[in-house]
C-alpha cells in the first residue's frame, strides 16, 4: 500500500509535515503497521487554512452546475473504484469486506445526492406585509470549514461533510481520525483527479488533534466547524467555537433504545436487531445499545437473537466468510469487555459470547446479555461493540420512560404491528431519528442527526446543505414609490 497518498494535502500539493514527523497506521486484525502518515502540527494546519481561505472567493462564485458535475464525477469514480476503497477501509478499520463495500456505496451516495442538491440552492423574493419593501432572500456559502471525522466509517463520514460543503461552495480543511487516515487521503486524491480546484479541500492528518483545532478555531479565516465524534470531545469543541461564534454542526454519540413491543413480529424484530446491533460490528453511533423487550416476548426474542449472533463468523475483515471483524483498537476492546464484566458482576446473564478470545488482533465475540437492569453501566454508556444487553418492560409507559432516560437522543427503533402505537412512540421518543420496524435509518436522502447531547444540525437530506449556507436578506425600497412620487 506504499503507493497510496500518506502526506498532507495543502493547496493541491502533497507535502510532509513541517516537523517531518510521521505516525503509524495499524491493521486492527493483526496489530501490524500498514502505513506511515504525515503527522501535522499547527503550522501545517494554518497553511491548510490559508489555502482554503484563498480559494474561498473564486470557489464560492463557481456555478453550482460546475460544482455539481465535480460531485457527479466523484460519485462515478468512487463507484468504479469501490473494491480498492473497500479493501483500504478493511485494512485500516477492520470491518468485513462486504461491509466496507456497503460503506463505499453509502458514502458515494452523498456525492450523488449533493450533486443533485447543488443547483437547487434557492432564495425568494417577496413583498413585506406592509407593502413598503421588497424582501430578497438568498443563500451564500458560510466560508472555510474545519471538518473533523471519526474512524468508524472512514469514507462515509468524510463524504457526508465534504459533499454538501462542495455543493454549497465552501472550502475545507479536513482532519480525519488518526486511526483511519488512509481512506480520506485516497479520496482526496480522487477528488483532485476529477477536477476539484486546488485549495478547496485541504487535508491534515495528526496524532495531536487539539494542537490543530485550537489555532484553527481561533483564526478569523475559519467560519465553520463540522464535527462527528464523541460527545465529550464535541462539548470541548463547542466551547472552543464560542469565542468566535462559529457556526457548528455536531454529530455526537448515541445510546439507541430498540423497543420490541408485545405485538411485534418477533422474527422481524430479531432481524432488525441483528442489523441495528451488528452493522459495523456495533461500532456505530446508531447501533442499538439497549434492547427493551416486552416481557411477553422477551424469552423468545432473546433466545432467537442469541442464536443469530452466535452464528457470526469472527475473523480478519478480508478473510472469506468473515461477518464480524475486530474492534478498532486495544482501548476499545478493553472498554467493551469491561462493560460486559461489570454487567455480569451486577447480575446479568451471558447467553452467548462474553469473553476476550486468545490471539492477535482486537477481536470480541458477539454477545447477548439477559437480566440487564437500567441502572447497570452497560445500559447507560455507548458500548461501541457487538454486545446486545436485553432489558424487559411491562407497559408502553415504562418503555418510553426507559428509552428516554438517557442524555443522548440520536435514534430509537420500534418494532410493533400496531400503527397507532408506532406513531405514538415516534412522537414520544426523544430522538432525532426513529426507525419503525427497521434496524437501519441511515440514508443520504434523510436528515441524519440527534437531539439532546447527540448533536446539533443534520447531515444528508435537503437539510444537509443548509449547514454550509448562510441566509442573507436584502431589503429593497418599494419599487412603486418612485412612480407614486411622480418620478418619470
Ligand atoms: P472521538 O471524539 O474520539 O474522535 C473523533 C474525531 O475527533 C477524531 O478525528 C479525533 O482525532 C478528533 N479529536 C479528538 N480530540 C480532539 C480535539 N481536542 N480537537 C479536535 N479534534 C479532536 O470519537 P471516535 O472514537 O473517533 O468516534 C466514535 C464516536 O463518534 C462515538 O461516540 C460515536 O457515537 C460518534 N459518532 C457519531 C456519529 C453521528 O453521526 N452522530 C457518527 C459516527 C460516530
Amino acid at each position: 500500500m506504499t503507493d497510496r497518498p500518506t502526506d498532507l494535502f495543502v493547496d493541491g500539493t502533497w507535502r510532509p509535515a513541517a516537523s517531518g514527523r510521521r505516525f503509524d497506521v495499524h491493521d486492527p486484525a493483526t496489530g501490524e503497521v500498514i502505513a506511515s502518515v504525515a503527522d501535522a502540527g499547527a503550522e501545517d494546519a494554518l497553511a491548510a487554512l490559508e489555502a482554503a481561505h484563498r480559494a474561498q472567493a473564486p470557489w464560492g462564485r463557481t456555478p453550482t452546475r460546475v460544482r455539481a458535475e465535480i460531485l457527479r464525477r466523484a460519485f462515478d469514480a468512487l463507484t468504479a473504484r469501490s473494491e480498492e476503497f473497500a479493501r483500504l477501509i478493511t485494512a485500516e478499520m477492520g470491518k468485513p469486506l462486504a461491509e466496507s463495500r456497503a460503506e463505499v456505496a453509502y458514502g458515494a451516495e452523498f456525492l450523488r445526492w449533493f450533486s443533485e442538491e447543488a443547483p437547487r440552492i434557492s432564495g425568494r423574493y417577496l413583498e413585506a406585509p406592509d407593502g413598503a419593501n421588497r424582501l430578497l432572500v438568498r443563500k451564500r456559502p458560510v466560508g472555510p470549514c474545519l471538518l473533523i471525522t471519526p474512524w468508524n466509517f472512514p469514507i462515509a463520514m468524510a463524504t457526508r461533510k465534504i459533499a454538501p460543503a462542495i455543493a454549497a461552495g465552501c472550502t475545507m480543511v479536513l482532519k480525519p481520525a488518526d486511526l483511519t487516515p488512509l481512506t480520506s487521503l485516497l479520496f482526496t486524491e480522487l477528488l483532485a483527479e476529477v477536477g476539484l480546484p486546488d485549495g478547496v479541500l485541504n487535508v491534515v492528518t495528526t496524532t495531536d488533534p487539539a494542537a490543530i483545532s485550537g489555532p484553527l478555531l481561533a483564526d478569523e479565516r475559519l467560519r465553520k466547524l463540522s464535527f462527528t465524534g464523541s460527545t465529550p470531545v464535541g462539548r470541548r469543541l463547542i466551547a472552543a467555537s464560542a469565542d468566535r461564534v462559529l457556526k457548528v454542526s455536531m454529530e455526537l454519540g448515541g445510546n439507541a433504545p430498540f423497543v420490541v413491543c408485545a405485538d411485534a413480529d418477533v422474527d422481524a424484530a430479531v432481524e432488525g436487531a441483528v442489523v441495528a446491533k451488528m452493522r459495523n460490528g456495533g461500532e456505530a453511533c446508531v447501533a442499538a445499545n439497549r434492547l427493551l423487550v416486552h416481557r411477553s416476548v422477551a424469552e423468545e426474542f432473546t433466545a432467537k437473537l442469541a442464536a443469530r449472533l452466535s452464528a457470526f463468523v469472527v475473523g480478519p475483515g478480508d478473510a472469506p466468510g468473515t461477518t464480524l471483524g475486530p474492534l478498532i483498537d486495544e482501548r476499545s476492546r478493553a472498554k467493551v469487555a469491561g462493560l460486559v464484566d461489570d454487567a455480569v458482576a451486577a447480575g446479568a446473564t451471558v447467553l452467548t459470547g462474553g469473553s476476550v478470545p486468545e490471539g492477535p488482533g482486537w477481536f470480541y465475540p458477539p454477545t447477548v446479555l439477559a437480566d440487564v437492569r437500567p441502572e447497570m453501566t452497560i445500559a447507560n454508556e455507548e458500548i461501541f461493540g457487538p454486545v446486545a444487553p436485553v432489558l424487559v418492560f411491562d407497559t408502553e409507559e415504562e418503555a418510553v420512560a426507559l428509552a428516554n432516560a438517557s442524555e443522548f437522543g440520536l435514534v430509537s427503533f420500534v418494532f410493533t404491528r400496531d400503527l397507532d402505537r408506532a406513531l405514538r412512540l415516534s412522537e414520544r421518543l426523544e430522538a432525532g431519528m426513529i426507525g419503525i420496524n427497521t434496524g437501519v435509518v441511515s440514508n443520504p436522502a434523510a436528515p441524519f442527526g440527534g437531539v439532546k447531547a447527540s448533536g446539533l444540525g443534520r447531515e444528508g437530506g435537503a437539510e444537509g446543505i443548509e449547514e454550509y449556507l448562510e441566509t442573507i436578506y436584502v431589503g429593497i425600497r418599494d419599487p412603486y414609490a418612485t412612480a407614486e412620487a411622480g418620478v418619470a
